[in-house]
C-alpha cells in the first residue's frame, strides 16, 4: 500500500501514520518529496487495509501498489525521479553521469594513468575492479586489498569518487573504506544475502542486471537493497544472453525507457560488457544516452592491448575525452546535463 500525504501534512502527522503502519507489523518507508511525502507500507495488505488510514489526519489517499516490486516502483513516488548524490555529483533526474575506468586495477601506473585521463576527459566517477568475477578460477581474480589502496590513491589524485565491485560480504569493510558506490555484478544480482548486506551498509549501489534476468527480477533484486533502508540504488543494463553470437551480449536498450516507466530509480547503461568490442562501444553509448539513460559506465584502459582482462572492449584512455564529448551531446538530446563536479 502507498499512503500519499497531503502537501500540508505536518511531520507529526507523517510520524503518526508511520507508527500506525508499524503497529500492525508492517514496515513503513517514507519518501519525502519536494511537494508531498509518500509512505510505502510493506507487509500484509489485509492488515494495512484494516488500519483505516484513509481517514487519518494529513492523509490524501491510500493506493494499492499492484506490482510485486514496491519500493522501487515508479508508483511509489508518483512520477518523481530518484536522484542519487555521490560526493556532490548527481545521478538521475536531469543529471547524467559518466563512470569510466579500467575493467580491473592491474598496477599503480595503469590505474593512475587511467584515472587522470578520464578525469581530464570529464568523467563523473572512476571505476575499477579489485575483486573480479571471472568465468575461470584460473584467470586473474583481482588485486584485492592492494587494488583498493590503488583506487584510494586514484581518488586522492583526481578527486573522482570510486565505483568498485563487491563479490563477498567478507570484503565489505575494506571496500566500504574506499568505495563511494558499491557495484554488484551481473553474476551476483540474485545473491540475496549480499544484496541485503549492501542494503544495510547504506552506500549507493550500482546493481547490474543478471545475464538472463528479466526486468522484474532486476527490480525485485533492487527491492532487497531498498528494503534495508538504503534508497540509493542505480539499475544497470549491461547486455543479456540471446541467440545472437556476433557480439558478447545483446544490449537491451528497450530496458532504458521501460525501467524508467516501471521504476523511479536511475538507469545506467554499460555498453562495454554488452559489446565486447571497442568499435561498438561508442555507438551503443550514444544510443543509450539519447534514449534517456541516466549514465554510462564504460571501460577505459591506457593500453587495452596489454590489459589483463576485457582488453578488446576497453576504450583507449587517450581517446576518452573525444568520446565523452560525444556522449555528453547525446545526453543533451534527452534533456540531460553531465554532472561531473560537486554541486
Ligand atoms: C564489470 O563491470 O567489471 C563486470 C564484471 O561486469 P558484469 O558484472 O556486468 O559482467
Ligand atoms: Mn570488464
Amino acid at each position: 500500500m502507498m499512503i500519499v500525504m497531503k502537501p500540508t501534512a505536518t511531520e507529526d502527522q507523517v510520524q503518526a501514520v508511520i507508527e500506525r503502519i508499524e503497529s500492525c507489523g508492517a514496515r513503513a518507508h517514507a519518501s519525502r518529496g519536494e511537494e508531498v511525502t509518500v509512505i510505502g507500507a510493506i507487509g500484509d495488505r489485509e492488515h494495512v487495509a484494516r488500519l483505516g488510514l484513509e481517514g487519518h489526519e494529513g492523509v490524501e489517499q491510500v493506493v494499492p501498489i499492484l506490482k510485486p516490486f514496491k519500493l522501487s516502483s515508479a508508483q511509489l513516488k508518483g512520477g518523481e525521479r530518484t536522484v542519487v548524490e555521490v560526493d556532490g555529483r548527481r545521478i538521475g533526474g536531469e543529471h547524467f553521469s559518466l563512470i569510466a575506468g579500467p575493467c580491473t586495477v592491474e598496477s599503480r601506473d595503469q590505474t593512475l594513468t587511467a584515472a587522470r585521463a578520464v578525469a581530464a576527459g570529464g568523467a563523473s566517477l572512476f571505476r575499477g575492479g579489485a575483486y573480479k568475477p571471472r568465468s575461470s578460477p584460473y584467470s586473474f581474480q583481482g588485486l584485492g586489498q592492494e587494488g583498493l589502496r590503488l583506487l584510494a590513491e586514484a581518488k586522492a589524485q583526481t578527486g573522482l569518487p570510486i565505483v568498485t565491485e563487491l563479490m563477498d560480504a567478507r570484503d565489505l569493510e575494506p571496500v566500504l573504506e574506499v568505495a563511494d558506490v558499491i557495484q554488484l555484478g551481473a553474476r551476483n544480482m540474485q545473491n540475496y544475502a549480499l544484496l541485503a548486506e549492501v542494503g544495510r551498509a547504506g552506500l549507493p549501489v550500482l546493481l547490474k542486471r543478471g545475464l538472463s534476468a528479466t526486468l522484474e527480477e532486476l527490480l525485485m533484486a533492487a527491492e532487497y537493497i531498498l528494503k534495508e533502508g538504503n534508497p540509493n540504488v542505480l539499475l544497470c543494463e549491461r547486455g543479456i544472453r540471446t541467440f545472437e553470437t556476433a557480439y558478447r551480449f545483446t544490449l537491451d536498450l528497450t530496458a532504458v525507457p521501460v525501467l524508467k516507466e516501471l521504476s523511479h530509480l536511475p538507469v545506467i547503461v554499460d555498453p562495454s560488457h554488452a559489446a565486447g568490442r571497442r568499435t561498438l562501444v561508442e555507438p551503443l553509448s550514444l544510443a543509450a544516452a539519447a534514449a534517456g539513460a541516466d549514465g554510462i559506465i564504460v571501460e577505459v584502459h591506457p593500453e587495452p592491448d596489454e590489459a589483463i582482462c576485457d582488453g578488446p572492449q576497453q576504450l583507449r584512455a587517450d581517446e576518452f575525452a573525444e568520446y565523452a564529448e560525444k556522449v555528453e551531446r547525446a545526453a543533451a538530446i534527452a534533456g540531460k546535463v553531465l554532472s561531473n563536479t560537486p554541486a
